[in-house]
């Protein structure tokens, strides 16, 4: 069992798009462990993306993630980072296969959608970036 971070980002959250992407998660077979919205203030938004500080889409990429709430899951299931990584599709939204969420939902590589996280040690960085254990459905054997 594998548990990973997925944000609903604030072009897709303004367009009322949740519901929609909700129910795809759940057609996958992921189900949601834990659920929020937040707007995002810009230092915990590089906090958040720390990774790409530095590079030159981090301004870009922190003034999209706080022009507005997001929702932010923490989704489970086998396999659950490449599952709902493949759900959303690559980060450039006209690159993305036909069905994914960014395809469906993005409109640019910086405006695409939905975030997951990429790999284990990331997924609990990002899982505990937003939710403490109490919050957090306990992970079924
Ligand atoms: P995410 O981490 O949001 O799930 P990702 O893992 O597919 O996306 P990353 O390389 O981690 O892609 O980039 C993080 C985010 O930064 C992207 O989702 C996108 O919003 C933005 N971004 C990435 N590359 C670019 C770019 N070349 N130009 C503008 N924005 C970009
Ligand atoms: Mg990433």
């Amino acid at each position: 069992m594998e548990q990973t971070l997925a944000i609903i980002k604030p072009d897709a959250f303004s367009q009322r798009l949740a519901g929609k992407i909700i129910d795809l998660i759940l057609e996958a077979g992921l189900r949601i462990a834990a659920v929020k919205v937040v707007h995002l203030t810009r230092r915990q938004a590089e906090g958040f993306y720390h990774v790409h500080a530095g590079k030159f889409f981090f301004g870009g990429l922190v003034d999209f993630m706080t022009e507005g709430p997001v929702m932010v899951m923490v989704l489970e299931s086998d396999n659950a980072i490449t599952r709902w990584r493949e759900l959303m599709g690559v980060t450039d939204p006209a690159k993305a296969d036909a069905g994914t969420i960014r395809r469906r939902f993005g409109s640019s590589v910086e405006r695409n959608a939905a975030h997951g996280s990429d790999h284990p040690e990331t997924a609990a960085f990002e899982i505990h970036y937003f939710f403490n254990d109490l919050e957090i459905v306990r992970a079924n054997p």
